[in-house]
């Protein structure tokens, strides 16, 4: 494949994968076990996960360490374990896409509050999120995805933190919820101001409360950074409580439609999160 940079340039959509959480629980992890555990422990269920996106048409796939900064990976006893888990995990996603796809080292939120609601300092989250992005970077990945975030803070702390750690381009995507802010009151049009001149490759939403308020994001975050290129990677829908079971409302072929009604209004990175599953990328890759 080419270039990250000249594939973007050329103005085509950048197509991720899906769900990797809810995979891996239908793959038998347990729960209360950190996933991360897996890129060590069950290697070929983690390659699987992977090749199964890339047979489905991920031009991008995802590390399996969303929780892999020490902070978090502290509330399972695992912190001093980032630097093993986060670069086998990286490796583990080359070895399963090859150069046939480019590998993002996936960076989530620490799970605790920054200051001055948490105990949580600024210079403290870049730290960790700084270690994480140069373990996943020695693992060999071609890009770092800082991804559901909610707090400006954090996310700022992981975009400084990823670009004083490597040179490798960052993408960044916030969880907005029905009104277009983050759990945390962020609006997208202040994220995109705040976080796209900190050196961004791509800037966006992923996660969040269903498929409703991209189109709002999109067009805050256009206004707010006009260069900036824009990530649209949701949930299959809104979930819902059905036989004690979490299920997502909208199924791949009209996600897919949705999907293409995003890249219409200006997203270039595409994909979707919690709920979904190869399926959906292969709704999405047969209509754009
Ligand atoms: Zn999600």
């Amino acid at each position: 494949m080419l270039n990250l940079l000249e594939y973007l340039d050329s103005g085509k959509i950048l197509l991720a994968d899906g769900a990797t959480g809810t995979m891996l629980m239908e793959a038998g992890l347990p729960p209360g076990v950190a996933p991360e555990l897996w890129n060590v422990e069950q290697p070929d269920k983690i390659i699987a996960l992977h090749q199964a996106y890339l047979e489905a048409g991920s031009q991008v796939v995802l590390t399996n360490t969303f929780g892999g900064s020490r902070v978090k990976l502290a509330k399972n006893n695992l912190g001093e374990r980032v630097s093993e888990l986060n670069r086998a995990a990286a490796s583990l996603a080359r070895q399963a896409v090859g150069e046939r796809a480019f590998v993002a080292g996936d960076i989530g939120p620490t799970g605790e509050l920054m200051q001055p609601m948490g105990l949580l300092t600024e210079e403290h989250a870049q730290q960790t999120f700084a270690e994480q992005a140069a373990a996943l970077a020695e693992g060999g990945v071609d890009l770092i995805w800082i991804e559901t975030m909610t707090d400006l803070s954090e996310a700022r702390a992981a975009v400084m933190g990823a670009r004083q750690a490597t040179n490798l381009p960052v993408f960044c995507s916030l969880s907005f919820g029905k009104k277009a802010r983050t759990m945390m009151g962020v609006s997208a049009a202040q994220a995109a101001r705040e976080l796209w001149p900190l050196g961004l490759t791509a800037i966006g939403a992923n996660c969040g409360e269903g498929l409703e308020m991209i189109p709002e994001v999109l067009a805050q975050m256009r206004q707010a950074a006009p260069e900036a290129r824009l990530i649209a990677k949701p949930n299959a829908g809104l979930p819902k409580l059905i036989g004690g079971q979490t299920v997502y409302d909208t199924p791949p072929q009209d996600f897919a439609v949705r999907i293409s009604e995003f890249v219409g209004l200006g997203a270039q990175v595409v994909g979707a999160c919690c709920g979904s599953s190869p399926e959906y990328i292969r709704a999405i890759r047969s209509i754009i």
